[in-house]
Parts: structure tokens; sequence; C-alpha cells
């Protein structure tokens, strides 16, 4: 297992680095995979669908903070191509392994959450409509919104809202509560900001064919790379989900022993 920084040097409008992006471009491109399973969305509303290549790909870029079901087209998926990808978060990992699929891209994820609410919060705490959002982030602790304020034909202005994650985050998906990975360990590669400066993606290669594909980006000139990240900002993050596991235990007992009590 490595860790890297990497950044996409192509000019793709995306949530940090790029990496994804970029990363399943070139495997589309080179026919590592036919078809890969990703998320585009209307008014942020994740959509999940089936990307076979890179036009329909560049529909996928940047986080969308709810619950995508990526995982009922692998079925399709896998009976209709040879060589499938999906990218998800771990909880779509995890399902993904039930399927052959030939590459997993794994997204950190500390929590997500259902449309609806995080429609009404972003109208609640900003009083933005969630058709006006450009971009949203959670990241060092905070949940945050950037809208675009147009002012004629040539300027356009960011404007970002911000509130503490700790505000919502008691808002999240219930499973999300009892969640216990944060960086995907079942992928073939894991991609994050945390851990890297801004603008760049942190990612873990898990395995040999994850490592000779990221080299021979570098080697085409489609992403740079570098090795200082903070990994322990990253094993911060999965300890804290880890801790989700006595927690379980414990709901697992109670439930498969509810004549002891
Ligand atoms: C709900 C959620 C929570 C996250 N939490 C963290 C975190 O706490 N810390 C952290 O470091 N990183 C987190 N991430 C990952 C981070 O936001 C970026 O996705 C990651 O850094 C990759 O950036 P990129 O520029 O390479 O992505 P891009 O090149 O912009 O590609 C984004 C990819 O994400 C996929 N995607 C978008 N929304 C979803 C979704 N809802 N479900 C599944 N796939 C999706 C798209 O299909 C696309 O392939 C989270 C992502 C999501 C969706
Ligand atoms: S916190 Fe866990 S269960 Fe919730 S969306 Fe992220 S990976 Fe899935």
């Amino acid at each position: 297992m490595k860790y890297l920084s990497a950044k996409s040097k192509l000019n793709i409008e995306s949530q940090d680095g790029g990496f994804t992006t970029t990363f399943l471009g070139y495997c589309l491109e080179r026919e590592i995979l036919d078809a890969v399973v990703v998320v585009k969305s209307k008014n942020w509303k994740p959509i999940a669908y089936l990307a076979t290549n890179t036009v329909e790909l560049l529909e996928s870029p940047k986080s969308k903070y709810s619950i995508s079901p990526n995982n009922k087209l692998l079925e399709y998926a896998t009976e209709n191509y040879d060589k499938v990808g999906l990218v998800g978060l771990p909880c779509h990992i995890l399902g993904g392994l039930q399927f052959d699929l030939t590459l997993k891209v794994g997204l950190f994820c500390t929590k997500n959450f259902y449309y609806d609410t995080i429609k009404s919060i972003i109208k609640e705490r900003f009083g933005v409509n969630i058709d006006e959002v450009y971009k949203m982030n959670i990241t060092k602790g905070k949940f945050v919104v950037e809208t675009l304020k147009r002012e004629g034909f040539a300027k356009t202005e960011k404007v970002v809202y911000e509130i503490p994650i700790k505000e919502i985050e008691k808002l999240c998906n219930l499973g999300c509560r009892v969640c216990t990975d944060f960086s995907a360990k079942y992928a073939d590669v894991s991609v994050g900001s945390v851990g890297s400066e801004d603008g760049w993606n942190t990612v873990i290669v898990r395995n040999k064919m994850a490592e000779e594909i990221i080299n021979d980006m570098v080697d085409k000139g489609l992403i740079e790379i570098k090795e200082e990240v903070d990994i322990k900002a990253v094993e911060k993050l999965e300890d804290i989900k880890k801790k989700n596991e006595e927690i379980n235990k414990c709901s697992a007992y109670f439930a498969v022993c509810p004549a002891l009590f």
C-alpha cells in the first residue's frame, strides 16, 4: 500500500485534484475498462449511470452529498460488459465485492445525507436554492457551499457559505452513524482530499494494477504526483470510523440475544 498526492494535468472542473475522472478516463481510453458506474446529478440529486467513453464520463465530476444507487447498475453492467469499473463510497465498494469487477475506485467518506435533507440544510442555513449551487464540500470540519454570482457578461464572483459540520452531522443517513470504513479499504485505489493540499487528491494505491496505471499516467503527462501526504490525518479519520466497530458489536449482541435482556 502506498500514499500519494496527485493532481490532474487536464483542464477538468472537478471536486479536488480531478485524479478520479482522469484515472477513469485513462482506463476507458486504454480499454482497461469497457464501462464504469459513475454519478451525475440533476440539481445535485445523484443519478447513477454507466459511462462507456470519456464524453459520458465527463458528466460525472464533483461530489454529490447524497446517496446514489450505483450498485443497482452492477448486475446489468457485468452481464453486458466484460471489464466493468465502479467508483463509489466505501459502502458502494463493499457491496460491489459480490460482482466480478475489473477495477474499484473508492472515495473517502465520513458521512452522507438524504437528498431532501441536504436540500433543506442549504435553504434553511444559507438561504440558497439547491439549483443555484456550483459546488459543495465537507472539508476541514465544515460543510461548504459555493454559488456563482454573475454580474453582466464579464464578471463572475464566487460566493462561499459555510457552517461547522458538527451543526448538521446528526442529520446524516442512519447507516453512516455505524459505518466503519473511511478510506474504502476494499478498493483497488482510494481517493480523497484530506492529507493533501487544496486542489490535490490523496491517493491510496492498494495493488500492483493501480500502481502500474498511475505510473503510466505520470509518464504520459496526464497527472502530477508527489509523495508528501499527511498520512496521520487520513488515519485519524479511519480511527474515528473504526470506533463504530465496537458500537456495532454491542448492537449485534443485543439484536441476537433479545431473550437475555
Ligand atoms: C458523500 C461524499 C463524502 C465524502 N467525504 C470525504 C471526506 O470526508 N474526506 C475526504 O477527503 N474526501 C471525501 N470525499 C471525497 C471527495 O469529495 C472527492 O470525491 C475525492 O477527493 C475525489 O476528488 P476528485 O477531484 O478526484 O473527483 P472528481 O474527478 O471530481 O470525480 C468525482 C467522482 O465522484 C463520484 N461521485 C460523486 N458523488 C458521488 C456519490 N454521492 N456517490 C458515489 N460516487 C460519487 C463521481 O462519479 C465521480 O467519479 C467524499 C465524497 C463524497 C461523494
Ligand atoms: S459514511 Fe459509510 S455508509 Fe455513509 S455514505 Fe459514507 S461510506 Fe456509505
